[in-house]
Order: C-alpha cells, then sequence, then structure tokens
C-alpha cells in the first residue's frame, strides 16, 4: 500500500473488506439535504441518494427528531413480534394506510407488515412466506434483475455472472424477462411466487408498459401463483407515486420495501394480507425470526420519512413546488446533448444511456471531480444512474445537470 495513503485511508484499504479493486474511496466528513462534504468542506451534490436511499436527503430534520425521542426511550428491548412497540405500531398504521388503493381486482388487502433489516432480508422473508402458503417451490424472477446478496436472494439473480462461483443455490427458479407478455407463459400452477420489480432497477431502469402489469397480476390470478412486487428501490416516492404498483393499477399480493423506507436507517419490510401471512404462526410456529427485524429507532425513523414523503411530495397533502414528476422530467428536458442516447425512467429514478461503459466512465469521474455524484448499474454499464433526494429543488437540478453535461463536453 502507498506511502502517501492517510491513516484513514490505509484501514479502509488494508482492513474493510473489499468487494472490487475500485471503491469510490471519497473521504465523506458530513451530509445534509442533497450534499455530501468531503474534506477542506469540499461539497458533493449526491445525484444517487447512496442508492435510492436518502429519499428525504441526508440528515433530515424530522428523522433526527424522531430518532432522538425514540432514544429516550428504548433501544432494542426484545426479539422481533413479541413485545407491543409504539414505533412499529405507528409505523404500521400509517404503512398501511399508504395501501389502501381502491380497487375492484379481489386481490386481498395488503394490511399485515413484517419488518426486517434490510432488502435482501424482505427478499428471504417473501421467498419463504410464497412456499409455504402456496405449498410449491418454483419462484420465478426476472433475467438482469437484482433482489439482493444473500444466498436466498442472490438465487433469484438474473445474471449467471453473479452467481455462478456461489452454486449451489436455490433450486427450482425460473427467468423470465421484464416487460415481455410472451414469456408469461412461463408463470404455471407450479409456481409458487413471482418475484418482480415494478420498474426494472439495475438491469438500468426498464418500464413496462401498463399492459404488461396487468397481464402478469391476471396470470398470477389464473394460476394461483403469489405476485411479489419488490419495491425496494421504486417505493417511498422514487418513481412520482407513493408506491411504483399505483402507477399501473395493479396491486401485488406481497410487496417489498426497504432502502428509502428508513430515511437513513437500516429497516425493510414484507407486506402482505393477514390471511397469507398467518402461515407462519403454524407448523412450524415462529416460520420467520429476526432479533433486530423493525429497530424501534428504525421504525421512529422510517415513520416520519413516510410522513415527510406523504405530505410534502404532495401525496397527502401540500406540495413541494415541483412534483417528483416534474423533477423528472425538468431532468430529461436538461440532459440534452449529442452524446446522451436515451433517458429512461420515472420520476426521479432515471437511467441516461451512452455509447459504451468506456465514454461513460470518464464523465461520471469528471463529474465527481467537480463536485456531482453518479453512478451506473449492476447490469447496465453504459448508463448512468440518476436517482438524487426527492427534495432535490428545481435550481439544484439545474446546477447539477450543467456540471454533467460539462463533464460530457
Ligand atoms: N431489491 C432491490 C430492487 C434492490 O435494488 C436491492 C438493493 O440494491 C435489494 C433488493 C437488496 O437490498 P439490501 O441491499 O438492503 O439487502
Amino acid at each position: 500500500m502507498s506511502d502517501f495513503l492517510s491513516h484513514r485511508q490505509q484501514l479502509f484499504y488494508n482492513h474493510l473488506a473489499q468487494t472490487s479493486d475500485f471503491p469510490l474511496a471519497l473521504e465523506i466528513e458530513k451530509a445534509e439535504g442533497i450534499y455530501l462534504y468531503g474534506k477542506g468542506e469540499k461539497k458533493y451534490v449526491d445525484m444517487i441518494s447512496g442508492i435510492a436511499v436518502s429519499n428525504v436527503g441526508h440528515r433530515h430534520p424530522k428523522v433526527l427528531e424522531a430518532i432522538r425521542q425514540q432514544l429516550d426511550k428504548y433501544l432494542h428491548l426484545m426479539v422481533y413480534g413479541e413485545y407491543i412497540e409504539t414505533p412499529q405500531v405507528r409505523l404500521v398504521q400509517a404503512l398501511v394506510k399508504t395501501l389502501q388503493v381502491k380497487n375492484n381486482d379481489n386481490v386481498p388487502k395488503l394490511d399485515n407488515v413484517y419488518f426486517t433489516n434490510s432488502g435482501a432480508e424482505a427478499v428471504e422473508g417473501a421467498m419463504k412466506l410464497a412456499k409455504r402458503y402456496t405449498r410449491r417451490h418454483e419462484i420465478i424472477s426476472c433475467y438482469n434483475a437484482y433482489h439482493g446478496s444473500t444466498q436466498g436472494a442472490l438465487s433469484l439473480a438474473g445474471a449467471e455472472f453473479f452467481k455462478r462461483n456461489f452454486r449451489p443455490l436455490l433450486p427450482d427458479i425460473k427467468h423470465i424477462t421484464h416487460g415481455r407478455i410472451e414469456d408469461l407463459e412461463k408463470i404455471t400452477n407450479h409456481t409458487a411466487a413471482v418475484i418482480i420489480e415494478v420498474i426494472s432497477g439495475e438491469a438500468g431502469v426498464r418500464v413496462p408498459t401498463r399492459e404488461y402489469h396487468q397481464a402478469l397480476r391476471q396470470r398470477c390470478i389464473e394460476t394461483g401463483t403469489l405476485l411479489i412486487f419488490d419495491e425496494i428501490q421504486t417505493g417511498f416516492g422514487r418513481t412520482g407515486s407513493f408506491w411504483a404498483f399505483e402507477q399501473y393499477g395493479v396491486r401485488p399480493d406481497v410487496l417489498l420495501c426497504a432502502k428509502g423506507m428508513g430515511g437513513g436507517m437500516p429497516i425493510g419490510a414484507f407486506i402482505a394480507s393477514q390471511e397469507v401471512m398467518s402461515v407462519f404462526k403454524n407448523n412450524p410456529i415462529l416460520g420467520h425470526i429476526t432479533t433486530f427485524g423493525g429497530h424501534p429507532v428504525s421504525c421512529a425513523a422510517s415513520l416520519a420519512t413516510l410522513e415527510v414523503i406523504w405530505e410534502g411530495m404532495g401525496y397527502g397533502g401540500k406540495g413541494d413546488t415541483l412534483t417528483v414528476k416534474e423533477k423528472g422530467e425538468l431532468i430529461k428536458k436538461t440532459l440534452i446533448h449529442p452524446k446522451i442516447k436515451e433517458i429512461r425512467g420515472e420520476g426521479l429514478m432515471l437511467a441516461v444511456e451512452f455509447e459504451s461503459f468506456d465514454a461513460l466512465k470518464p464523465i461520471i469521474d469528471r463529474a465527481i471531480e467537480n463536485g456531482v455524484i453518479t453512478d451506473w448499474f449492476l447490469f447496465c454499464d453504459n448508463s448512468m444512474r440518476l436517482a438524487p433526494p426527492l427534495i432535490i429543488s428545481e435550481s439544484q437540478i439545474l446546477t447539477a445537470c450543467n456540471v454533467i453535461l460539462e463533464a460530457i463536453d
């Protein structure tokens, strides 16, 4: 390791487990709103929100206040589901309210919430739930999908490259192409569940048609298959509605959330009807256990986050000056350059496509040097990820877009 590395850099490279040889390795001292501050007050606009997490911005005052209040009451009390903990029950009440979508689709209400610590754990719990409820074991996911890195969630990943050297993984996993109606035939009455993102994130933000989701919903009803929407990236306002599925006129049997849900604290959930969830109560009793899932401080932070998004973004009350949809449209209108081939996405979940990874990489590096952090996607390396905090203002969007345009030039 070079002599020129600072002590902190040496600790980072030598003792913090690395998963690539080229981490960003930015040293951040403070974060506030849409900004990250490095050494010497170097300021970055966070245009990726720690990968779709900081939807309400960093250190939102209402989130901090909720955390402080909970710190004065209690931290961990007991493993999940035994005691009545106020932060948990207040959060389920608010979550269930966001899910009271009027629909005549006969799909049971999503009114029963199981809290986890992370997205992957929500995926794991939902897979177990589907197997236990349907008594089937085949699960279908999408090519180029990412649902987490634990072994069950990894089994769903739609790219062999990520899985090959970790086999054996779960058997009976099949894949379909996201958005391709013809592939829905692969869902049969042997399929326990289809787990799918409403808008496919790591494939480079692919937005399917309304017809696709309606046909998928119908096929799952016909075959008795549970439809699991992974809204771990798309939920909590990211795409312009509180949940992305609202834009498609369909509801899942099981809903997954995490990431933006905690306002910067770790929390996730899988949500289903009481009837589906009740299978965890017997044969075996305690069908899914977690010690820290639904940690009271995370739940308090999550409720504050939910309220900020619900009220402040105009879903449940008065809105910001621009809606999340309008902010996304502003980015699309502003990022115009001959080297940009396409901008895909909904709301503030966007992919800006370039010719190749080699064309994009120096642009991302240059933009970071000039104070704007972007990124690419696990399964789409010619596209730039844009997922800023939803609180970003019109003028902040224009400033960040100008830095990106300058970096392209
Ligand atoms: N599902 C989706 C769609 C994701 O984007 C991610 C993480 O990127 C996960 C699941 C896994 O979440 P976590 O990293 O919290 O385990």
